[in-house]
């Protein structure tokens, strides 16, 4: 039996649709996970029931998180943001990290994780932290933009068994200050934290650059993917 992941689905507003993109999927399904997209509710009964059924949990890229996570107003330039996921996720992750159950987060997943658990983000990179590291690439997305460096000895760092990763970038918001319980794991050329975990949890990863676009071309990526199922178990 495959260990089952749960995927928080993407949201079209111009649909009014779920979606997602193959990467997400595939990057778990190649790891040796069995990938399902999670329907979208509020109802803690179900969302109960849904974590149960799970091994492990992606909380995937997409909109803006609402800066009322964090208490702020929202600046000029937020984007769109989804109050539902925002809504469903946080329910997600309470009952995730209460069965203790690891979860892997990627771009708006370290967002949301860092907001959700007391942190708060950059609302917009290119108004409140600008500086010359490209963070918003074209295509292709799996093309390398900027390196990070690791956070020596950190679970990432022991993991990639390299001091700097080259990865794509593809986000606007990003982590200004860290949640209380997440350390981070790695840090962009202009400072910015770009992969952090929790300490006292089986597995919390979270990391802002893209390996559900890069893991077909880049063993790192896939190493990624790879400690999250083992974490499984
Ligand atoms: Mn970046």
């Amino acid at each position: 039996m495959k260990r089952i992941v749960g995927v928080m689905p993407l949201w079209d507003d111009e649909k009014d649709s779920i979606w997602m993109l193959p990467g997400y999927m595939d990057g778990v399904h190649q790891a040796g996970g069995l990938p399902v997209i999670f329907p979208f509710t509020e109802d803690e009964q179900e969302i109960d029931q849904l974590v149960r059924m799970c091994d492990g949990f992606l909380f995937t890229g997409g909109q803006d998180v609402s800066p009322e996570l964090y208490h702020e107003t929202p600046l000029e330039g937020l984007v769109t943001t989804c109050g539902k996921r925002d809504s469903m996720e946080g329910i997600v992750l309470e009952k995730a990290l209460d069965a203790d159950k690891p979860i892997l987060g990627i771009c708006r997943g370290i967002q949301f994780i860092n907001a959700a658990l007391g942190g708060t983000l950059y609302q917009d990179i290119p108004s409140q932290h600008p500086s010359e590291t490209e963070h918003h690439q074209h295509a292709p997305y799996d093309r390398p933009v900027h390196d990070v460096m690791m956070i020596k000895d950190s679970p990432l760092h022991k993991c990639l068994k390299v001091d700097h990763l080259p990865v794509n970038s593809y986000h606007h918001q990003a982590v200004k200050k860290l949640a209380p319980s997440l350390k981070p794991m790695a840090v962009s050329p202009d400072g910015l934290i770009e992969a952090a975990f929790m300490e006292d949890k089986r597995y919390l990863w979270a990391v802002q650059w893209h390996p559900e676009f890069s893991f077909r071309t880049d063993a790192y990526s896939r190493m990624i993917f790879a400690s999250f199922i083992k974490a499984i178990g």
